[in-house]
């Protein structure tokens, strides 16, 4: 790929970028492209999933190589640029996009290889779940993903990663064998079990904090395929539908998945008409195998009496992308991990449904947990997995004047069910939601921990644009 900064102008004064002669520096060996506001592709390069998010970089590095990254970073710090790292560019908060910065774009560097024998993956640091699933799929071979197929899997594993298949086989970071990370003073490292074992603990729930990711290798799982069962209720049936589904869960198999939640019902195939473009309660049982051992299993709630549905044994890559919400939307979401979901808890959750911005693709969502994901791993970053339930109200719409009611919708959830908290709370799941908030996400002693890691990889905290320690963050402790 030849290097193409042919829109920049001399003296224009982009952010610290003052003429063409500091970004020649930077082009000289680059092997990506880099883009400035006067090139034609800047403004598709700066668009991420939500669109509430507006940022204009002075720079977008399109990285093709761990060079490219290491040299983005040196020629970032020299010219006093803030830095971001873009990965699939869903962080609600815009954490992959900076104004006036340099963003490092990731996104070519999607390369997937799998090496079906070991039952490994090697995946490029700007890799989509869509580019794992497929590469993986041909082998029969699966690792917990993202539910939606447009997810970077750098962003979602380096927060933890939870996905249908979690309750299998543990979140995504805990199929991590390595991780090859550019640091803040442009320098090579691979961490694992036995390379750099501290910085590989810190990478398990610690996000984008220590170093630009350009490689992960997981395990892989076999699994030749998923059954999927999609049911659907008028969401007046909603708090008999979910008790049920709540007490189905209490001793679910770890190969059972899914969620429940509100949201408008699409006008597809198997939506009756007296739902479709209506607010609706959809329940969607995945299990890990094929479909008569799912239909045994998932028996219960398919006896529940939906009045629109489907099943169908798929292979785990189509599922990935069943579900795929669109971008272009204006985003808030937040979550809360309960430690129970008791009948009260069921009734506050499901009226609140009723304030959602209807018709929009947004989703009053509840993730059930447990399994594999909630029995192992406990020593990691990550102290809201072991809660059993969680709340997610992910909302999307278009005008901007409902921004104050899906935003007042989604923070009302999380007041509602707040007695049943856990406290803890995934940071991949919610925007910026303050100092407090980051330290729920880590724990007060991982946090402590991830600073001391913090400080011996990014003692100036280059890396700042995500879920920030920062190196004297241990000092800082509220
Ligand atoms: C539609 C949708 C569905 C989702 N579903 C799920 C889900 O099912 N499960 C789940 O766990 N999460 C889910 N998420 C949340 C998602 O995991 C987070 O938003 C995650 O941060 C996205 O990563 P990204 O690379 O796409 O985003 P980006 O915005 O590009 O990056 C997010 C953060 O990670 C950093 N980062 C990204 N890649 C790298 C890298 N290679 N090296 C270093 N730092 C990096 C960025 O700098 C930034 O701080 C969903 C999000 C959306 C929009």
């Amino acid at each position: 790929m030849s290097t193409h900064t042919s829109g920049i102008k001399p003296n224009m004064g982009i952010g610290h970028i003052d003429d063409t002669a500091a970004l020649t520096v930077l082009r000289d060996g680059f092997e990506g492209t880099l883009l400035t506001p006067y090139d034609p592709p800047y403004d598709e390069a700066r668009t991420i999933f939500n669109a509430m998010i507006d940022r204009r970089p002075a720079v977008i590095a399109q990285c093709e190589t761990p060079r490219d990254v290491a040299a983005a970073i040196r020629y970032g710090r020299e010219h006093g640029l803030d830095i971001a790292v873009r990965g699939g560019g869903h962080s609600v908060a815009g954490q992959a996009v900076v104004d006036e910065g340099l963003v490092i774009d990731l996104r070519r560097m999607n390369r997937v290889v799998v090496d079906p024998e070991a039952r490994v993956a090697t995946v490029g640091g700007g890799a989509t779940m869509s580019d794992l699933d497929r590469a993986c799929q041909p082998h029969d071979l699966v690792t917990t993903g993202g539910r939606v197929s447009t997810t970077g899997v750098g962003g979602f594993t380096l927060g933890g990663g939870s996905g249908w298949l979690d309750r299998k086989y543990g979140l995504a970071c805990d199929n991590l064998l390595s991780v090859d990370l550019v640091t803040a003073d442009g320098g090579f490292v691979r961490a694992s079990e036995d390379e750099n074992p501290e910085l590989f603990w810190a990478l398990h729930g610690g996000g984008g904090n220590f170093g630009v990711a350009t490689s992960f290798a997981f395990r892989l799982h076999r699994l030749p395929s998923l059954t999927a069962a999609l049911m659907l209720w008028d969401a007046a049936e909603g708090p008999r539908v979910l008790r049920a589904y709540r007490d189905f869960l209490q001793d679910a198999p770890d190969e059972i998945g899914g969620g429940i939640l509100f949201l408008t019902a699409p006008p597809e195939e198997f939506v009756p008409e007296h739902l479709a473009n209506r607010l609706a309660c959809l329940m969607l049982v995945t299990y890990a195998g094929e479909e008569a051992a799912g239909r045994a299993a998932t028996a219960p709630m398919l006896e529940l009496g939906h009045q629109g549905g489907m099943i169908s044994q798929l292979p785990y890559a189509e599922v990935q992308c069943m579900f795929d919400d669109p971008p272009g939307y204006r985003n808030y979401w937040s979550a809360e991990y309960l430690a129970s979901f008791p009948d009260e808890a069921v009734d506050r959750f499901c009226a609140r449904a009723d304030d959602m911005v209807v018709p929009s693709p947004s989703q009053h969502v509840l993730f059930p947990q447990g399994g594999v994901a909630a029995r192992t791993g406990g020593d990691f970053p990550l102290p809201w997995r072991q809660a059993p339930w969680v709340v997610h109200p992910f909302g999307m719409w278009s005008d901007p004047h409902d921004d104050e009611r899906g935003i007042r919708w989604a923070r009302r959830t999380r007041a509602d069910l707040e007695p049943w908290s856990t406290g803890a709370v995934y940071l991949n799941f919610i925007g910026d939601e303050g100092a407090g908030r980051r330290l729920a996400g880590y724990g007060a002693d991982h946090y402590r921990r991830l600073a001391t890691v913090k400080s011996a990889y990014d003692p100036n905290n280059v890396f700042r644009f995500n879920h920030n320690v920062p190196p004297d963050g241990a000092q800082r402790l509220p």
